[in-house]
């Protein structure tokens, strides 16, 4: 994998969520990562984490920089706790992709749960 180096993409929707340039609901932050809820919720607890920094996808940010990877899935753990729904359990996705249903190049996981979690895989 070619060596990605982040910036901040200004025509990027989350970049503009961390900049404050776009409202959203903020969960949780820490120095290199933002949590925040997810417009249109697939169940109770939806929150997106992403890494501060722009990456187009998961895949890219782990080969450039896999502690920040790292700290990205941290947070989403995290989140869970926050929200009450880590004893419970709940669904961490990473969408990769057109085929894989990503919408949004900016690296994110979505923290979903506050329910029995239905739909692929499981
Ligand atoms: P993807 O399909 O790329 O995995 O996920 C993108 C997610 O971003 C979708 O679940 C979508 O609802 C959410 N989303 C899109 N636009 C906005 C927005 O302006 N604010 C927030 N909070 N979430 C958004
Ligand atoms: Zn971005």
């Amino acid at each position: 994998v070619a060596r990605y180096d982040a910036r901040v993409s200004s025509d990027c929707l989350f970049c503009g969520i961390v900049a404050g340039d776009i409202p959203s609901t903020k969960v949780y932050e820490t120095d290199l990562t933002f949590a925040f809820r997810d417009i249109h919720p697939s169940a109770p607890i939806h929150v997106l984490v992403i890494p501060k920094a722009h990456y187009p996808d998961m895949a890219t940010l782990v080969a450039a920089d896999p502690q920040l990877a790292s700290a990205v899935l941290a947070a989403s753990a995290e989140v869970a706790s926050i929200e009450g729904i880590a004893d419970a359990g709940y669904r961490m996705v990473v969408n990769t992709g057109t085929d894989g249903g990503q919408t949004i190049f900016h690296a994110h996981v979505h923290v979903i749960g506050g329910g029995k979690v239905v739909g692929l895989p499981g």
